[in-house]
């Protein structure tokens, strides 16, 4: 298990350097409130915010409020949290009026995904026609 070679991740990809430590965490400065974001909703789990480079017309970040690195970090335990962050995603793509035409909820995860920060977040994106498979 785990020792089967598999391709190389890019681990010297300056592209991907995502924070570890909730102090230097950007997203975790969003929930204490010490960076700014334009926050959409918020509760004791879940915080969503726009996304500060927008891939698309409405491109949505949704994370748990608590620093966790990403989906590989997830346990048993995380059941409501998820069920409560989807929850708001699909509020969310209604009020922003993109439930009718779709979307698309993605976590990178990794250095081959493209994640670059490492507090989990989920991409609510839509408002246009989503390639697939993506890049
Ligand atoms: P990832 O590349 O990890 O999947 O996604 C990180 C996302 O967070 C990117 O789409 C990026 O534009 C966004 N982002 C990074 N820093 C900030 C920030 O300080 N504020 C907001 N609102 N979005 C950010
Ligand atoms: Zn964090």
């Amino acid at each position: 298990m785990g020792s089967r070679a598999g391709p190389a991740a890019p681990r010297a990809d300056p592209a991907y350097n995502p924070a570890v430590t909730e102090s230097s965490c950007p997203f975790c400065r969003i929930v204490s409130g010490e960076a700014a974001a334009t926050v959409l909703h918020r509760d004791e789990v879940v915080i969503a915010f726009r996304d500060i480079a927008p891939r698309a017309p409405t491109h949505i970040l949704l994370a748990p409020c608590r620093h966790v690195s990403s989906v590989l970090e997830l346990g048993d335990g995380d059941g409501p949290l998820l069920a409560r962050l989807f929850g708001v995603a699909a509020d969310l793509a209604r009020s922003e009026g993109i439930a009718e035409n779709g979307f698309r909820i993605v976590a990178n995860t990794g250095p081959w995904s493209g994640q670059s920060v490492g507090h989990l977040h989920f991409h609510l994106l839509g408002g246009r026609s989503l390639g697939w498979p993506p890049g």
